[in-house]
């Protein structure tokens, strides 16, 4: 398991995991031990607090996924940074994200090719639980992505 972790993100150490019914949870946390302020770059090892984020990501073994990270609040510390303290955020997610670009990105995929109400039926049922609403959402942003 903490291979297939690895291949989302090689900073990330699997923990734990469990199947509730068609959903298999996977408990990671990063492994770097310092982190750079977003804001002027300075390295902090200093932890201020620690919470779950979770997401989801592509389905393995016909389960849905969802992958919960203990992520860090840092403290920057260097003096004259107006930062007080961040979060660690990952190439493979928004900061602000619920799902792994690379499940948007087959979200999309199947969406282009059949009716958005057929797309969300077809997602619940293999990959993740969607609604029509968001898949239109994606869609719209992916268009406009193409034309800029
Ligand atoms: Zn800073």
């Amino acid at each position: 398991m903490d291979e297939i972790i690895k291949m989302l993100d090689e900073c990330l150490d699997y923990i734990s995991h469990e199947v509730i019914d068609d959903t298999l949870y996977i408990n990671v946390k990063s492994n770097k031990e310092s982190l750079p302020c977003p804001k002027c770059g300075v390295e902090s090892s200093k932890v201020h607090s620690r919470y779950k984020k979770s997401f989801q990501d592509l389905p393995i073994q016909g389960k849905k996924v969802v992958i919960v990270l203990k992520n860090k609040n840092m403290f920057c510390t260097n003096p004259k940074c107006k930062k007080y303290t961040f979060s660690e955020s990952f190439d493979f997610i928004d900061p602000k994200g619920k799902k792994t670009k690379r499940l948007i990105e087959e979200i999309i995929r199947v969406s282009l090719t059949q009716s958005s109400v057929s797309a969300a039926k077809y997602l619940s049922d293999t990959t993740v639980d969607i609604k029509k609403s968001s898949i239109c959402n994606y869609l719209k942003k992916n268009s406009s992505f193409k034309q800029e």
